[in-house]
């Protein structure tokens, strides 16, 4: 039998867990102790590295039962769709679609919707749990969900990346809705996209007001100003709170710093933007297609001006060219990733040389590398706070659409820099709380009976994970396990 033509050449296998697959995904990365270069030997699967984290801070709450945390662990529900579109060319071509809703105790499922060839069923369940930790980081009245389409939009129309929204969004049905699971913009998609998002279910639900089905969208099709802009200037009210609180010795703030942005879309482009207006110096960008440095700085403007004339970041002029290797190492005092997961690892860890790591992105640090990060006392403010402005405008967005309002753009960055300090805050302390009671935490373990590995000073991304967890399995237990 031929396989269907899906996005890319890309054939579909089956997976274990029931799913599809395509053989050009990422899901492949090797399992632990896989031969292959040092980056292989490390466990790449999002997915994996996401329950390598719950199990890492879920043994530094001892009041939470094994029952709870396999509960908490896993997705709730993960929904895969295959469709048809007729391209622009007039060919038939297939596409696969997932949404994964990992918890709703705090709330409807909240989370983007990425269109890129490398998405696996396995990368939106790890983003889905993600976005649970980061919306209780956040203290925001959402759940955790996240979708995808394996699919290259460099190589669609405009109209066809229209009927695959639309198409993408009927299969799904009342699995999305205003108060059950709620999309917004991920990587290559954009107000737009979620424009389609919000047009075709309402041509499917009319007569009720269906704003809050999506957010991220056009700010006069119920869009909340700010919202582009949110993960950036999230990000960087995080950088600002985290070195005000003193967790870099010597550097309080931005201002003069030498800022290195990896990735130059929604996020990382308006990052450098953002971190340039508060007096740092942004002396290296990247895209796709690999980097550009200069030591005497460069005007985040003019090169998205450039990148949107030729379609990259490089050969701007009077810069040097750098690999997408080499933007990661090179010495700075902020890095912010801002691209795709995985990044930074094992094997490339030690040669970074920042001081401090904002993740902008989702995931670009793995386990191993966040080892190795502490271990040289680099500090990492982690991805469930550091870009967690974006979600947190979108619930702002969902409050405004629910009530009819439109606020402001002042208020809602005032209202977003107090949940980021907050938050910021939060995760601080708790790092601080926990590192402080180490022998008390170990004491009860020792008690409980279970695994007596004795408990490590942890980071701020496993303090934010200890903090998230805590928070979901309060509201769940409050709750009362149905029925
Ligand atoms: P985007 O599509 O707007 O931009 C992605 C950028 O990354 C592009 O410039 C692309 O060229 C670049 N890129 C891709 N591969 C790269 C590589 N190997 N090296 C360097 N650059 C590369 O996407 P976005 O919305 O900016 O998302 C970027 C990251 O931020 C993702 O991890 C996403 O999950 C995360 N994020 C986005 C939002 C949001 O609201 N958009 C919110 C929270 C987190």
């Amino acid at each position: 039998m031929v396989a269907p033509k899906l996005e890319g050449g890309a054939e579909r296998t089956c997976s274990i867990d029931g799913g599809l697959k395509t053989t050009m995904g990422k899901q492949a990365a090797g399992a632990p102790g896989e031969v292959g270069s040092a980056s292989r030997a490390e466990d790449l699967n999002p997915f994996h590295i996401a329950q390598t984290q719950f199990d890492n801070a879920a043994r530094y709450i001892p009041d939470i039962s094994p029952g709870l945390a396999a509960f908490l662990k896993l997705p709730r529900r993960m929904i895969q769709v295959e469709f048809p579109i007729e391209t622009a060319e007039g060919e038939v071509r297939n596409y696969i679609g997932y949404r994964c809703v990992h918890n709703r105790a705090r709330g409807p499922g909240k989370g983007g919707i990425r269109y890129h060839p490398d998405v696996t069923a396995d990368e939106v369940r790890a983003l889905a749990s993600w976005m649970t930790w980061k919306c209780a980081v956040l203290d925001v009245t959402f759940g955790g969900a996240k979708g995808g389409i394996i699919c290259n939009p460099k190589r669609r129309t405009k109209d066809d990346l229209r009927k695959i929204t639309r198409r993408f969004i009927s299969e799904l049905g009342d699995q999305i809705g205003p108060f059950t699971d709620v999309p917004a913009p991920d990587v290559n998609t954009n107000p737009e996209t979620m424009a389609w998002i919000y047009d075709t279910y309402d041509m499917m639900h009319r007569g009720s007001n269906n704003l809050g089905v999506v957010t991220g969208k056009p700010v006069d099709i119920g869009g909340s100003f700010g919202r582009n802009e949110a993960t950036s200037r999230g990000c960087l009210f995080c950088t600002q709170r985290a070195l005000a609180r003193g967790i870099v010795k010597g550097l309080n703030s931005v201002v003069g710093t030498d800022v290195v942005v990896q990735g130059y879309g929604n996020a990382g482009a308006i990052a450098a933007q953002l971190y340039a207006d508060e007096g740092a110096r942004i002396i290296a960008v990247s895209d796709s297609r690999g980097g550009i440095y200069s030591q005497n700085g460069l005007d985040p403007a003019a090169v998205l001006d450039h990148k949107r004339k030729t379609g990259s970041v490089l050969d701007y002029p009077g810069t040097k060219e750098v690999s997408n290797d080499e933007i990661l190492t090179i010495p700075c005092d902020i890095l912010v990733p801002a691209a795709l997961e995985n990044v930074i690892r094992g094997d490339n860890a030690h040669e970074v040389q920042a001081k401090v790591i904002a993740e902008a992105a989702n995931g670009p640090t793995t386990p191993a590398a966040d080892k190795i990060l502490f271990e040289r006392g680099i500090q990492v403010l982690p991805d469930i706070l550091a870009n967690a402005g974006g979600v947190t405008v979108s619930y702002f967005e969902w409050v405004q659409n629910n009530d009819y309002e439109q606020w402001d753009e002042d208020e809602v960055n005032l209202k977003m820099h107090v949940k980021m300090e907050r938050a910021t805050d939060a995760v601080i302390d708790k790092q601080r709380e926990i590192n402080g009671s180490l022998d008390e935490l170990n004491a009860r373990r020792e008690k409980n009976g279970r695994d007596t590995s004795p408990l490590v000073p942890v980071d701020l991304r496993m303090a934010a994970y200890i903090l998230a967890i805590s928070r979901v399995a309060k509201v769940t237990l409050e709750r009362g396990i149905w029925p």
